[in-house]
């Protein structure tokens, strides 16, 4: 993969997404990582007033000592684009979602762009009236923040719609609304993976790396579907078709977890030149 370098888009290249995503401050750039890196076409629409603008320098952010919140959200953009997603500059006007489109949203934009998404991330920090005709206009009452959600998961009463960062009520911290961020993601995450048949137990266990090998040598598979098998709810009996489709997810889900070295050596190449274009270049 090529290293984006924060491209900027005015349009969405289609009408149709897996995940929306309202606001690209920490908490939704940080979530379109996750939903990215599983493969959900994911887009963000980021135009308006931002907390983070006010921000002088991030302080406090690990790693950091100081960074201007300017070049933070560069890298966090170019980050997020990297994974493969699209960032659009432009304001969601209304999300909606009509019995017509079956459970699908449906975003426009001040630019007249019409997206429809099959889950929306409402990650724009001090207003969501963009959503205030859902659920007949009982869901949110303009004006007002944050939404009404359950916190630590982002779900809120509209099932595929999600709240993360300062909107959600979370504490304002940038550190803290991009691990929230990647918190929603990974309960959005975990709905697809439930709806896929996935139990409660397997279904939140996804992303992270190994050294090439470490999953396949003998005896592997016995292995993995013996610890599958112990992950499976007592109280629920699931049928043996359920059973080896999730198995056989998992073993390959496990491999593609495998890394190898050169792989890794160019990720981290990759990220260096993030860092160097966004961060440490004098222009
Ligand atoms: C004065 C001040 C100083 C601060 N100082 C610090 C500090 O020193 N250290 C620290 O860690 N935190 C600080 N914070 C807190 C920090 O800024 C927030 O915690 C953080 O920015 C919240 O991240 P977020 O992603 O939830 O929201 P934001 O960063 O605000 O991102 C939301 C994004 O959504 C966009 N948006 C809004 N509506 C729409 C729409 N309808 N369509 C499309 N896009 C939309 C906005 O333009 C924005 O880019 C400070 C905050 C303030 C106000």
């Amino acid at each position: 993969m090529t290293t984006a370098t924060g491209e900027k888009r005015n349009e969405p290249t289609s009408s149709e997404y897996d995940v929306a995503i309202v606001g690209g401050g920490a908490a939704g750039l940080s979530a379109a990582v996750f939903t990215s890196r599983y493969d959900c076409s994911t887009v963000v629409f980021d135009r308006g007033p931002s907390a983070i603008h006010r921000c002088y320098n991030i302080e406090n952010y690990l790693g950091f000592v100081g960074i201007d919140p300017q070049q933070f959200l560069q890298l966090g953009r170019a980050h997020a684009q990297y994974e493969g997603c699209e960032i659009v500059d432009d304001l969601v006007e209304t999300v909606e979602r009509p019995e017509a489109l079956d459970g699908e949203f449906r975003l426009e934009t001040q630019q007249s762009e019409t997206v429809t998404a099959s889950r929306v991330i409402a990650a724009s920090a001090y207003t969501a009236d963009y959503l205030s005709s859902l659920d007949d206009g009982a869901f949110h009452e303009p004006g007002t923040h944050p939404v009404d959600c359950d916190t630590a998961t982002g779900r809120t009463s509209i099932e595929g719609l999600y709240v993360a960062g300062w909107l959600s009520g979370e504490p304002h911290q940038v550190i803290i609304s991009a691990g929230h961020g990647a918190r929603v993601a990974k309960s959005l995450i975990t709905d697809l993976r439930v709806e896929a048949g996935f139990w409660d137990e397997v279904a939140s266990y996804w992303d992270w790396r190994v050294a090439g090998g470490t999953y396949g040598d003998a005896g592997w598979n016995e292995h993995i579907e013996e610890w599958v098998a112990e992950t499976i709810p007592e109280e629920e009996s699931i049928a043996d078709e359920r059973r080896e489709r999730v198995t056989e997810a998992i073993i390959e889900e496990r491999r593609s977890f495998q890394l190898s070295e050169k792989a890794r050596e160019q990720r981290t190449a990759d990220s260096r030149q993030l860092l160097e274009t966004h961060l440490l270049s004098d222009e």
